[in-house]
């Protein structure tokens, strides 16, 4: 084999690994339409107008079945190209700079990135750094190259779970530590840190009662790459003053039992 011939095949694994990669440039990019303007798009004259020819099709039992079928065929096609250039209308006047420094402003669609970017440092930092524009050789640009070159080399998308580390097994972490302190210890999940003594994790809950901020927007709970992201947690329990803020604030660590909760 040749020189050239090798160093295509090897590039041709870069250009993989590469394609394999995905940056959301916009975690907040709207998928769908938000109600509001959903309802104004289903009031507009297209929409109406192809509405009513699906519902006179409906109608009409007389019609041969075949020609009927690729006419409700052609409509809907016709509904879902006009949906789909009007969600890329919107998404064109949506602002690319995800708001607030950590993007934890209220959104549509919070994407299940914002929930775990924290986990996985690199893209953490890829996914805004990758959008400033910059010169090639400015400090930006060899940090964003030298993360990406990161993630190449990475086994695997989660290496720990900050406040598990060092093994991304959080949960035989999470079990071990917890078992070899013979007193009260508990991880909060909210801010990956451990907590010692049973006083101190009631008002370890009730710090993050009293400022709802730090309260997830989402509770169930969420596994990613492996490694518990956030534990799942009751609304209703949170909201509920008559109990104290350790119960409140109960973390669930599998789906099973948050559901039968729930
Ligand atoms: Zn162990
Ligand atoms: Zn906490
Ligand atoms: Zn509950």
């Amino acid at each position: 084999m040749d020189k050239g011939a090798i160093l295509a095949e090897v590039r041709s694994v870069v250009n993989d690994l590469f394609r394999g990669l995905t940056l959301p440039r916009n975690p907040q990019l709207w998928q769908s339409l938000p109600t509001e303007k959903q309802e104004q798009f289903q009031s507009s004259p297209e929409f109406v107008e192809i509405e009513k020819e699906l519902a006179a099709l409906r109608g009409r039992r007389d019609a041969d079945p075949s020609s009927r079928r690729r006419c409700s065929r052609e409509l809907y096609a016709k509904r879902r190209e006009l949906t789909h250039k009007e969600v890329r209308k919107w998404q064109k006047a949506q602002s690319h700079q995800p708001s607030g420094k950590d993007s934890s402003s209220p959104c549509y669609r919070r994407s299940i990135f914002n929930r775990v970017r924290f986990m996985m440092p690199e893209r953490n930092r890829l996914a805004s750094s990758l959008f400033k524009p910059d010169t090639l050789r400015s400090t930006t640009s060899l940090s964003a190259l030298r993360g990406m070159v990161t993630l190449c080399e990475k086994e695997a998308e989660v290496e720990f779970r900050p406040g598990l580390e060092p093994e991304k097994y959080w949960r035989h972490v999470y079990s071990c530590y917890k078992r070899s302190h013979d007193d009260f210890v508990e991880l909060c999940f909210l801010c990956s840190k451990w907590i010692f003594g049973e006083t101190q994790w009631s008002n370890h809950c009730q710090t993050h009662l009293n400022c709802p901020e730090t309260l997830p927007v989402q509770c169930d709970p969420l596994v990613y790459g492996g490694a518990l992201v956030t534990a799942g947690y009751c609304v209703f329990c949170m909201a509920d003053p008559s109990l104290p803020s350790e119960k409140r604030l109960h973390q669930y660590l599998e789906r099973g039992p948050w559901k039968d909760h729930v």
